[in-house]
């Protein structure tokens, strides 16, 4: 590809982009397509010769996008949504094009130091220490593994079989398959239970420990939830921390979704207790308006993850001569290569600067507010969970059967797409606003098609 036919097919690409953003809430949020359709229309095998670039757009066009999943859409309220910003698409561009590749500060300087800049400026801003280091992943999956995998190996232990790591009955998969992946057993995972409000039982977490330290074993770490999948529940995280301390083990603060919440004044409390962690995981790519993928893991303890995934002798090709200021990130990380990840953020933390990320988080938060209040008023739906940040937890007063049936027409409807979770043995849906698009109006034509689809 000549710079010139780039520039003309970039062009178009970015035209299609604008007018995608633009255009985006008039189409369905959900494909109407059937596992394996686009499998049957793509040929079996990649083409002998090269094509042109204006029929892999055509495709792209009539067989790629026909089968997306919209998650940039206004209505899209499943899972927790999230948003595709204009600043952060532009950084994402341009970080593609650069192809930088910061295993090493020598083999990529801007983008070493602007990681550590950028993730110093939003630890500032959600109110964590000073000594906290930032690192980029891509997932909280990953990050919650590094950090049991620090645990582990801060616990000294060469007898893995007897570590236990404990979290709630509501936290995220992705914490056990992080204790999994680190060599903790299937039997050491304790689900700790939670209060009426789906929020660890510090007591029950207490007696858990003392129960594993009497049968001989080895309690090693911690992994609570500010902001948990189903319900977006705060685990107690000062008690917590004080038991961590008291028994000392590592402490891992999952705030994967809730975390940006505490760039809000009124918010700063939530990570009350988590300058007493190990580690902590927060993700832009959730309620940080940043594209997939981009996951933070901030620790007061960097020189233990370094010393976990440190080799006997570094081979020599990956040794360099420096001054000392150098930070090499590899070291930090099971990846050896590191994608350019910190220029979309710092595209987006420039780009709304502080008072326009809390303007959308506020409004996030006040519109779910909003319809959790037609939700109580409702003489036929119920509130299915505290209210908490920007997501709703409700249910048709009647049977589980009715309300997935509820959940499905309103997802075939393509005019959105909610999820849906169980709580307290009870299926209930799920709205979660993250997208920067979504509107009063929005909310309102989810309101109308609940009163339309309901029983
Ligand atoms: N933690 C919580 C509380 C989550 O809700 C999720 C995903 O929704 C995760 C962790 C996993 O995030 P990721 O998809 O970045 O691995």
């Amino acid at each position: 590809m000549t710079p010139e036919e780039f520039r003309k097919a970039g062009h178009h690409v970015v035209d299609w982009i604008a007018d995608y953003l633009r255009d985006v809430g008039e189409r369905p949020v959900l494909p109407d397509v059937e596992p394996g359709e686009l499998t049957d229309r793509l040929p079996l095998s990649a083409p002998e010769k090269g094509e042109p670039m204006e029929e892999i757009l055509e495709d792209f066009r009539e067989l790629i996008v026909p089968g997306i999943v919209h998650w940039n859409h206004p209505r899209f309220l499943a899972y927790f949504a999230n948003s595709a910003s204009g600043p952060g698409i532009l950084g994402e561009m341009l970080a593609a094009a650069l192809n930088d590749n910061h295993m090493l500060w020598k083999t990529g300087p801007a983008a070493t130091e602007l990681e550590q800049v950028s993730l110093s400026w939003l630890r500032q801003w959600l109110g964590l220490p000073e000594d906290f280091f930032g690192i980029i992943h891509d997932t909280a999956s990953t990050a919650t593994m590094h950090a049991v995998i620090a645990a582990r190996s801060a616990a000294g232990a060469h007898d893995i079989s007897s570590l236990v790591l404990y979290t709630s009955e509501h936290a995220n998969l992705s914490v056990d398959r992080a204790a999994l992946a680190a060599g903790v057993g299937r039997g050491h995972i304790r689900h700790i239970e939670a209060d009426d409000d789906f929020r660890m039982r510090p007591a029950a977490l207490t007696a858990a420990i003392e129960s594993d330290l009497r049968a001989g074993k080895r309690p090693f770490c911690i992994v609570p939830t500010l902001g948990t999948t189903s319900s977006a529940s705060l685990d107690p995280l000062p008690e917590i921390a004080a038991i961590a301390r008291q028994y000392g083990l590592w402490l891992h603060v999952d705030a994967a979704y809730a975390g940006p919440a505490a760039i809000l004044e009124e918010h700063r409390s939530l990570l009350n207790g988590a300058e007493l962690s190990d580690s902590l995981v927060i993700n832009p790519h959730k309620w940080l308006f940043t594209p997939m993928d981009l996951s933070i893991l901030y620790t007061r303890r960097p020189d233990d993850f370094r010393r976990a995934l440190s080799l006997e002798e570094a081979p020599a090709y990956i040794q360099t001569a420096g001054s000392g200021r150098e930070v090499n990130l590899c070291e930090y990380t099971v990846s050896l290569g590191r994608r350019f990840r910190a220029l979309k953020l710092w595209f987006v933390l420039r780009s709304y600067g502080r008072e326009g990320v809390e303007k959308i988080l506020r409004s996030h938060i006040e519109l779910a507010r909003a319809f959790a209040q037609k939700i109580s008023e409702s003489p036929d739906f119920e509130l299915a969970a505290p209210q908490m940040f920007s997501l709703v937890c409700f249910r048709w007063k009647g049977s589980d059967q009715e309300n997935r049936e509820l959940l499905e027409k309103i997802n075939d409807s393509g005019r959105a797409f909610l999820s849906g979770t169980t709580l307290h043995g009870r299926f209930v849906l799920r709205l979660a606003i993250g997208n920067i698009g979504t509107t009063k109006a929005d909310l309102e034509e989810v309101w109308d098609l609940l009163e339309k689809l309901k029983p």
